[in-house]
């Protein structure tokens, strides 16, 4: 029996020999069968590298729990420890909150029901 051998891909290749093919790794010179005359296929014939897909980047690590702005237009992180993100936002957040207050007296503010209680 001749060589009948062939790449199967870069890392292993068959010999044809055989129903069904037999398989070996690349650094495998040559059939182990007993007289079978299959050698490995010439590294000229030998298929490039594949290149492995690239894993999608690993999902981002959560954010750690972050409080926003407190006035209800500005989308940015509230500074540590303050409702706010910055001075200006704490002063429209008053006035609005101060124009509220005039339209409907009776309602509820949350500040002060904290400041009595
Ligand atoms: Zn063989
Ligand atoms: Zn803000």
């Amino acid at each position: 029996m001749r060589s009948n051998s062939a790449w199967l891909n870069r890392d292993f290749w068959v010999c044809r020999n055989h129903l069904p093919v037999v398989r070996y790794r690349a650094g495998t010179q040559k059939c182990w069968y007993h007289g079978c005359q299959s050698v490995r296929p010439s590294e000229n014939a030998r298929p490039e590298k594949i290149e492995e897909p690239v894993a999608p980047p690993p999902p981002p690590e959560p954010e750690p729990e972050q409080e926003m702005c407190a006035w209800k237009d500005c989308g940015k992180p509230a500074r540590p420890g303050s409702k706010y993100c910055s001075r200006n936002c704490s002063n429209k957040n008053a006035r609005y909150r101060h124009r509220l207050r005039k339209r409907s007296d009776d309602e509820d503010d949350e500040d002060e029901a904290e400041a009595i209680a």
